[in-house]
């Protein structure tokens, strides 16, 4: 049995091909046009992704070394995301679907972020039930408790701006290229992560805000700027380590929180931001104090791919969950 999984929501065209829990093929075509415009833009997405998605498919097909005719059930991203690049691949699988009269899977795309935990494959520990994830990504910030392939409970969330947003924004403040993620990772690692303090939100239960933190970076930056134009520039590297630092503690706060009062001790992070070394090392430390069971998904798994969707759609398959031709994608579903 083959599962074929698509993923179009954001900017990378992904397949991949998965054989009981087992990931054969994990392809993505990542989109070059964006940079430039310092995001994503929504109409050169939906493009690209239509420029991209046979040749994706065929690769994804060809690296597990079977051909379409093999396929025993099409998955899909259908939501979150931006709805034009959404419906390339819901047209797609909906006509493979259509095509080779085999089943359809519709999967939530945050849902597969924490799936990716239960692949099978070399550098993936597989968490028992239930476990705590922290999905941090570039459009969401969740903390959620997960009680089976099917069952997930949101126990907080952010009330605006994503981690990922947290670092995008601030980099771009700071002159770097989009994503600014990758960049201030890198950079942190040489600077001092107290060398700026950054506001940090007050908030109560487990719920997350980060457009304080956007705001505090913009008026330190403003500020010394004035008196030293070249601020910027000069401790470039400890300002990265400090916003990096202040993003970290306060997802760590109530990711702690969380673990208290569940009585949870396996912890799991997810999405893009998850990619992120400062992070890691942070929940290394905390898992050894805390004694927490940690799950660090491989990085291949952290930020956008099919894999993650093909993992999803073969627990809904299983429970016999399959969609009809008339399924749609939307933009925005609740998990
Ligand atoms: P969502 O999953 O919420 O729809 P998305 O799919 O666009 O959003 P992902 O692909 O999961 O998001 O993650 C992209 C985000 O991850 C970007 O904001 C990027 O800056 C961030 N990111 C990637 N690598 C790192 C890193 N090493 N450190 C910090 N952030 C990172
Ligand atoms: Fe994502």
């Amino acid at each position: 049995e083959y599962i074929l999984a698509i993923e179009s929501s954001c900017d990378d065209t992904a397949a991949a091909v998965l054989s009981e829990r087992r990931i054969l093929s994990n392809v993505v075509a990542s989109q070059k046009v964006h940079e430039e415009y310092g995001g994503v833009v929504p109409e050169l997405a939906s493009r690209a992704h239509q420029a991209h998605i046979v040749p994706v498919v065929n690769s994804a097909l060809t690296e597990a070394g079977i051909t379409a005719a093999d396929l025993s059930a099409i998955a899909f991203t259908a939501g979150p995301g931006l709805l034009g690049s959404l419906l390339v691949g819901t047209s797609f699988a909906k006509s493979l679907s259509l095509a080779l009269s085999i089943p359809l899977i519709d999967v939530h795309h945050m849902r597969a972020h924490v799936l990716a935990h239960l692949i099978e494959a070399e550098g993936v520990k597989n968490p028992e039930f239930p476990f705590l994830c922290l999905t941090v990504s570039g459009g969401h910030t969740q903390i959620v408790k997960v009680n089976s392939p099917s069952d997930f409970e949101v126990m907080g969330e952010t009330l605006d701006d994503a981690a990922g947003e947290a670092f995008d924004k601030t980099a771009k403040l700071l002159g770097l290229s989009y994503p600014g993620g990758p960049e201030i990772d890198r950079r942190a690692a040489l600077g001092n992560p107290n060398a700026f303090a950054f506001s940090r939100p007050s908030l109560e239960g487990y719920n997350f805000s980060f457009s304080g933190l956007k705001t505090s970076v913009l008026y330190t930056l403003q500020k010394a700027v004035a008196k030293e134009p070249d601020f910027i520039q000069k401790n470039i590297d400890d300002i990265c380590a400090s916003v990096q630092h202040t993003i970290i503690e306060i997802l760590m706060k109530k990711l702690v929180a969380a673990s208290k009062d569940t009585g949870i001790h396996r912890i799991a992070i997810a999405g893009g931001v998850s990619a992120n070394k400062g992070l890691r090392n942070r929940l290394s430390e905390l898992a050894e104090k805390r004694k927490w069971e940690l799950f660090l998904p491989p990085f291949e798994f952290t930020t956008d791919n099919a894999a993650m969707i093909a993992i999803a759609g073969y627990y809904k398959w299983k429970e016999g969950h399959v969609a009809d031709l008339s399924i749609s994608a939307s933009a925005r579903i609740n998990l």
